[in-house]
């Protein structure tokens, strides 16, 4: 998949002291495939690594900096700027504010409707009226009826009206009646861009002059929503996009190509089919997700102020010999808990985060095992073989925990060093971690 061959083309660059033409070209390719494989445009994909090797190359005067290190760092801004650098707001001025979707049928206008009305009233204290606007099928506006109940969020329907711009029209009447400082229309959509739809739909902009108009679209559509998402912003111009479906195993190259042919803002994602699934959209997490790698290069900035390299080297050769012991442990420990939430920094490690999502690694788990780990003997960490029966309940007295306790951090230690032993043959954190400087 696109991480693992942008960190073996990384793995490539690492070693170099310099970026050239000659040792980026591979890269770029790899960065290329990898992007198309992600469902992002061709020509974007192109221009994407033309920029970035511009950059790159501008950037040989770093020699402090590794290439394989630079090279993430570049692409991942350089994907970040693509998709807008920065999370976009949306426009809630106006008394009321009116908020119109627009998009294909099961995109997910009237869950995200339901959702935006849900956090607009949670998070900003606002006054929401959902419109039911999607006359053409009565479970459509069963639909945003439930939504709306479940939330508290009144539903603004005219059973019987087949005319969606009057219904939207009257809802804002109502809307400015009853004191509600954002009206949200859900719209109906078709399984394809059709004629009437796109009139339909610019016939509500026209009657309602709306402060957003949201193309929602289904992220795992892939190259399909680009071509739809141009085609409803020639007719609409809308303001900004929602991509749904997110949680899926989408990569979301959709967003990449999106935001590149129709130039306007990702605002929001969607999550989940629970109301509460519903998120900003921040280009830089989906950079990170659009790479799939972790956010190494955080990792590394983060690993250079407080690791010490030269205990990690010493690390290294005993992690290698298999002679890494409770003593390391304890000391490495002191390491982590320098560098902030154990999990967090471990996560950002490419392939680790499955690795420690089972592992128990809250600060009180770092204090049981020190406890337990200071009530052993010298001799016992140093060779932690020798810890039997007798003196696991010897250490579970001293150190104020259980015996269970102490079975699981030998056993934890014990994989641990398995897995150490198997990360410092590959991708080993001590290169990781001081040698990309
Ligand atoms: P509409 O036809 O555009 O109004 O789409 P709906 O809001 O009815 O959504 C279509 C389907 O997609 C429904 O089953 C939703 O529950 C589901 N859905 C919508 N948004 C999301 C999301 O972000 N994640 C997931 N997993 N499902 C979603
Ligand atoms: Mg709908």
């Amino acid at each position: 998949n696109l991480s693992d061959r942008l960190e073996r083309s990384f793995q490539l660059l690492k070693g170099q002291g310099k970026i050239t033409e000659i040792n980026v070209a591979e890269t770029l390719k790899d960065i290329r495939r990898a992007l198309l494989d992600a469902d992002v445009n061709f020509k974007i994909a192109k221009t994407f690594t033309d920029d970035v090797k511009e950059k790159a190359l501008g950037q040989n005067v770093l020699t402090s900096v590794k290439p394989g290190q630079l090279m993430v760092k570049i692409v991942k801004d350089e994907l970040a700027e693509l998709m807008g650098g920065t999370s976009a707001d949306i426009d809630l001025t106006g008394s009321p504010s009116i908020i119109l979707m627009a998009g294909l049928q099961g995109s997910g206008k009237t869950t995200f409707s339901g959702k935006l009305a849900n956090l607009l009233k949670r998070k900003k204290g606002r006054h929401p009226l959902l419109v039911a606007g999607d006359v053409y099928r009565p479970a459509a506006i069963d639909q945003l009826k439930v939504l709306g109940e479940q939330i508290g969020v009144p539903v603004y329907t005219e059973e019987g009206n087949m005319d969606p711009v009057k219904i939207a029209q009257s809802a804002i009447k109502e809307a400015k009646r009853q004191g509600h400082d954002v009206v949200i229309i859900d719209t109906a959509g078709r399984l394809a861009v059709d004629e009437q739809m796109m009139k339909e739909i610019s016939a509500i902009k026209k009657a309602v002059n709306p402060n957003e108009i949201l193309f929602v679209v289904d992220s795992m559509t892939g190259q399909d929503a680009v071509n739809t998402a141009k085609e409803f912003n020639d007719r609409l111009d809308f303001n900004g996009v929602v991509l749904t479906k997110l949680d899926g195993d989408t990569r979301g190259g959709a967003a990449l190509s999106i935001r590149s042919v129709v130039t306007k803002p990702i605002k929001f994602v969607g999550t989940g089919e629970k109301l509460d699934a519903i998120d900003v959209f921040h280009p830089t997490r989906m950079a990170d997700r659009i790479l799939g790698m972790g956010d190494i290069v955080s990792l590394v900035e983060k690993a250079q102020e407080q690791y010490d390299e030269e205990e990690a080297r010493r690390l290294q050769k005993k992690l290698a010999k298999n002679t890494f012991n409770f003593n390391d442990f304890l000391k490495q420990i002191n390491q982590i808990k320098k560098m902030g939430d154990l999990k967090d920094v471990v996560s950002m490690i490419p392939g680790m985060g499955k690795a420690v999502k089972n592992m128990d690694l809250d600060d009180d788990a770092f204090k049981h095992i020190e406890a337990i780990i200071y009530s052993m003997t010298p001799a016992e960490r140093e060779d932690p073989a020798l810890i039997n029966g007798s003196r696991r309940k010897r250490i579970a007295t001293g150190s104020g925990t259980n015996i269970q306790e102490v079975n699981r951090l030998l056993k934890q230690f014990a994989e641990t060093r398995k897995m150490m032993k198997m990360v410092s043959q590959g991708k080993n954190i001590q290169r990781m971690m001081g040698g990309m400087k």
